[in-house]
């Protein structure tokens, strides 16, 4: 699967420009199309996926890909339905294992609880062209590659960027209402806003090597498995992933806080090490890359915004990055589309950063306790004996090292169970906020968190599919209070809104309450058992008009503080 190179004109404006078609661009693109927003987005590269990153299409990202109609085109994305996802810790792929976590191939693995959809592996290579095809098919949207930002500037009404024509150096000068950075970790966006980050800024010089290698699995007797973490007495020191269930693996020497180049020998030679003989092999591509954890001490300001990498770099340790970036994504497109189409308040945007920031932080922590899980053990060395009493060390570092990882490997809760806090926008109703358990996900209307999904009896639709575009009234039990009155004071408004009645038991019970006021991202704004007599106070608090007064601030709990990290266009581009 292969991204086509666009490059039309490029235009003198539009409402939104968006910076790299990266997973996250690609996403937001989208998903102003979807709601009629003019959109141009800018991508420096031919859009050439040169070494695919994520693989792990987290279930919430395939709950928005069920909204945007592209859950069958993932499904029949080309990693095999049938290739069992086991993993497995060994001294290599012919050597000892210590022990595995089994797991189903993704064409027989169940939703998830309490989800219409389950994760998929679906590579970039293989999920960015899906995400670009859908957003490229919007009529609002205009793709523009092999053209960079090069500067900007804001004022009250408008930004005005300079983009260059990469091919033949000539520069443009775009205005647009919002500019939205989803230019990844070296983001230029975040550096000319002087935004800095915190948290750990190396915590490993990491070497990505993807080998193909056709006679691979029958060397070995582990079978089919999606990840090999590899041990030596000094604890784990490399991985090698099943990136395209094929042919091609991954490897990732892990590495430490010190850099280090290695030459194509020595990356055969490691190769031959994770796979403990000679075999035959071809490098296809090496990516040294740098292991952050850091989370941007702002998510942007006045009209121009960021998204993804470019706000919070993740050890790839639990598969959190493009998932929460994609779900910035989501949270930012109706906030822009209510500013432009003048039912947003002045403060809507603001709630962006409030609402992701404590996201950011919460999955980067997470990710960072993963690595820190998966890189602290180190087996008995007898372990690595050839004996009766090495096997037994195996088989008791197996067991301490499956009941470790397991919190990496099932994080519905991660995914699921995010909820908004100290939201300006999401009306508490003094309810306590239930456990955020990385694992579990227990459903809630508490305003905040995702609303439930129920299959809705009547026409075998999710919940889920109610939610996208505008507000929406869910207005359940054999007796709700009529709604009316407050769809009456939306409209006069301009604020979309629709309502949607079920007496279905589960349905009511998962509710919980009467009405459930739901936002276009799919979180529930406010709910109650009775319309507040303040409809218009309602109203002006979820859409935005109030000033945010005394939200908490979070902060990344390690590392350094407000660190910048320039990027490295920068000195080139700006004056
Ligand atoms: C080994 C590895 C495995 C991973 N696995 C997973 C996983 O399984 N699941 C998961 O969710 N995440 C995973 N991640 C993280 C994930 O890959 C990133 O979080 C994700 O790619 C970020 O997407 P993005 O669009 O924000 O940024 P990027 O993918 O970095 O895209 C940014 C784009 O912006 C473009 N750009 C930059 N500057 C400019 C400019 N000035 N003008 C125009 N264009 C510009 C770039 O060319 C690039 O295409 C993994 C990461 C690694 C390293």
């Amino acid at each position: 699967m292969t991204i086509e190179t666009l490059t039309p004109p490029i235009p003198p404006k539009t409402q939104v420009l968006v910076v790299g078609a990266g997973p996250v661009g690609l996403a937001l693109a989208g998903d102003l199309g979807t709601r009629g927003i003019d959109c141009l987005l800018i991508e420096q590269s031919d859009g050439t996926i040169v070494q695919p990153k994520m693989d792990l299409v987290g279930v919430r990202t395939m709950e928005f890909c069920r909204r945007w109609g592209l859950v069958e085109a993932v499904e029949k994305c080309p990693y095999p339905p049938d290739y069992r996802q086991d993993y497995i810790w060994a001294v290599s792929a012919t050597g000892f294992e210590f022990g595995r976590e089994p797991f189903a191939a993704r064409g027989v693995e169940k939703n998830a609880p309490g989800s219409p959809q389950k994760r998929e592996r679906c590579p970039q290579n293989m999920f960015d062209p899906i995400l670009f095809d859908w957003a490229r098919r919007q009529p609002a949207v205009t793709i523009r590659h092999l053209c960079r930002l090069v500067s900007f500037e804001q004022s009250a009404d408008k930004v005005v960027a300079m983009v260059e024509d990469v091919t033949t150096g000539t520069e443009k000068r775009v205005e647009c209402s919002y500019l939205v950075g989803c230019d990844g970790a070296s983001s230029l966006v975040r550096s000319e806003l002087g935004i800095t980050l915190s948290g750990d800024p190396a915590v490993t010089y990491t070497t990505n090597i993807i080998f193909r290698s056709p006679a691979l699995k029958k060397l070995h007797d582990k079978g089919e498995f999606y990840r090999l973490i590899l041990f030596d007495p000094d604890g784990v020191w490399a991985t090698i992933v099943a990136i395209d269930g094929r042919d091609d693996y991954r490897m990732s020497i892990v590495g430490t806080a010190a850099p280090r180049r290695y030459s194509e020998d020595e990356l055969k030679a490691a190769i031959r090490r994770a796979v403990g003989c000679e075999f035959p092999f071809e490098i296809v591509s090496i990516m040294p890359w740098v292991r952050r954890l850091m989370v941007a001490d702002g998510f942007g300001r006045g009209r121009v915004w960021l998204c993804g990498d470019a706000v919070h770099m993740f050890s790839p340790t639990g598969a959190f990055g493009m998932n929460t970036g994609i779900q910035d994504a989501v949270d930012l497109s109706w906030k822009l589309e209510a500013a432009l189409k003048g039912w947003g308040g002045p403060h809507l945007l603001q709630s962006y950063e409030i609402e992701r920031r404590p996201i950011g932080i919460r999955n980067i922590t997470e990710a960072g306790g993963n690595l820190r899980r998966m890189v602290s053990p180190k087996p008995d060395p007898v372990a690595f004996e050839d004996s009766e009493a090495g096997r037994l060390a195996r088989t008791r570092f197996g067991r301490t090292y499956a009941a470790t990882m397991r919190r990496e490997w099932f994080t519905t809760g991660i995914h699921l169970g995010l909820r908004y806090e100290h939201s300006p926008i999401v009306v508490a109703d003094g309810t306590p906020e239930p456990p955020d358990d990385p694992a579990i996900y227990a459903p809630t209307s508490r305003p905040g968190h995702r609303a439930p999904h129920v299959w809705i009896a009547a026409d075998g639709r999710s919940t889920l599919d109610l939610f996208g575009t505008g507000f929406v009234l869910m207005c359940l039990g054999d007796a709700p209070p009529d709604p009316a009155p407050l769809l009456a004071a939306a409209a006069q408004r301009g604020v979309p809104m629709t309502t949607f009645a079920s007496r279905q038991p589960d349905l009511v019970y998962a509710y919980e309450q009467p009405l459930v006021l739901v936002r276009p991202d799919g979180h529930v704004a406010w709910r109650g058992n009775r319309l507040p007599i303040d409809l218009a106070d309602l109203l002006m608090t979820v859409c935005g008009y109030k000033e945010p007064r005394n939200v908490p601030r979070p902060e990344v709990g390690f590392g350094q503080k407000h660190v910048l990290l320039e990027s490295p266009t920068r000195k080139a581009t700006t004056p």
